[in-house]
């Protein structure tokens, strides 16, 4: 039986991930740095570790005894996290070392990577009507301060360790995943979950305003998460050796998403718009060429369908939290 290590599996991608592998009948280790109480998704049939893998031992430890790697583990976040803590996203280099030394040590034969859109250059970006990244656009590099550098960094050690010590490596470029089962509040939820959340405040709690970051007309795409467990699972299993596009090309401008939002709520918020909000690049979209050449695919399912399903979970999540928040006991309550 094939047994796969998932690392930031108590986060939404690899958590999703660790479902998946489980249903293809792997034998699955899932780990992250997180509480298990605080993991999005928790298998019980799964062997759950709870590591730091910044720490060397700790790569050495979750990788021994298995197979192949899918590292996923980063400290990352949308825009509001990544522009105000580009010390600690490029700390996450640590996890990628040595969970790579790890593998190449402890007899690892394929090993995926989950790079990032933010590794292109800022410069290919800055047109709303962005045409799609193609793969070289990456270079020459002036990728996304902080968490892109580090990204970029990581996907040529791959190369190297797959050049010269002969790891199978495959990365994808994730462009904006979105879906159930991940952050949407907190600070480092990314725009489609703070959207849905915006937009159900008005429900739960009357909030007749959404504020929008930068002037709304800066472009994005968005990918659904089947979309891209089923792209991580072709491209890990695939002869790809270069960094290749994981992403939807259906590019919407934010405005167009706050649309979407609302329309699947059936109500409309009035909007205000904080131009010094963090916004990230003018414009950014996938271009599929190479996948579809690989792989004859590339993710498909609409922004309207992925977000509907989006806006229900994360409704109901807030559901429970204004449910548990009215019935815990009154402060005073606890004093007498
Ligand atoms: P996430 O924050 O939900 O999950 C990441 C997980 O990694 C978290 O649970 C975190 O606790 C864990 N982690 C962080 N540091 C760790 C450490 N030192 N040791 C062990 N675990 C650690 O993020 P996600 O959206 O699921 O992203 C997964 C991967 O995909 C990341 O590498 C991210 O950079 C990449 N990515 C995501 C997107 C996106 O839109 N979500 C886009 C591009 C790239």
């Amino acid at each position: 039986m094939k047994k796969v290590v998932v690392t930031g599996a108590g986060g939404f991608i690899a958590g999703h991930l660790v479902m998946a592998l489980k249903n293809k009948g792997y034998q699955v280790r899932a780990v992250d740095k997180k509480p298990l109480t605080q993991w999005y998704q928790v298998s019980e049939d799964v062997d759950n570790l709870v590591l730091d893998l910044n720490s060397k031992e700790n790569c050495y430890r979750a990788v021994n005894g298995y197979h192949e790697v899918f590292n996923l583990a980063a400290d990352m976040g949308g825009m509001g996290f990544i522009e105000t803590h580009k010390a600690e996203c490029m700390l996450s280099v640590l996890i990628n070392t040595h969970m790579l030394m790890a593998s190449r040590d402890c007899g690892i034969q394929r090993f995926f990577y989950a790079s990032s859109a933010c590794v292109y250059n800022g410069e290919k970006q800055t047109d709303p009507e962005n045409p799609g990244l193609k793969e070289s656009d990456a270079y020459p590099a002036m990728a996304e301060d902080g968490y892109g550098w580090e990204k970029l960094f990581s996907e040529r050690m791959c190369r190297h360790f797959m050049e010269d010590y002969g790891l199978i490596t495959r990365v994808a470029r994730f462009h904006n995943v979105y879906g159930p089962f991940g952050t949407y509040d907190g600070g480092r939820e990314k725009a489609p979950a703070a959207i849905c959340r915006k937009v159900i405040d008005k429900e739960l709690y009357g909030t007749g305003e959404i504020i929008i970051w930068g002037d709304g007309q800066q472009t994005r795409s968005f990918m659904y998460i089947d979309d891209c467990i089923k792209g991580i699972l072709d491209i890990m299993y695939s002869n790809i050796k270069e960094p290749i596009n994981l992403g939807s090309s259906e590019m919407v401008s934010i405005n167009q998403l706050v649309d979407i939002a609302e329309g699947i709520a059936g109500y409309k918020l009035k909007r205000s718009y904080d131009l010094d909000a963090p916004k990230g690049v003018r414009g950014r979209n996938s271009e599929n060429t190479l996948i579809k050449h690989y792989l004859g695919w590339e993710p498909s399912i609409s922004l309207k369908d992925g977000l509907t399903k989006t806006y229900a979970w994360i409704k109901e999540q807030m559901i429970k939290d204004k449910e548990s928040r009215s019935a815990a006991p009154h402060p005073e309550k606890h004093i007498h």
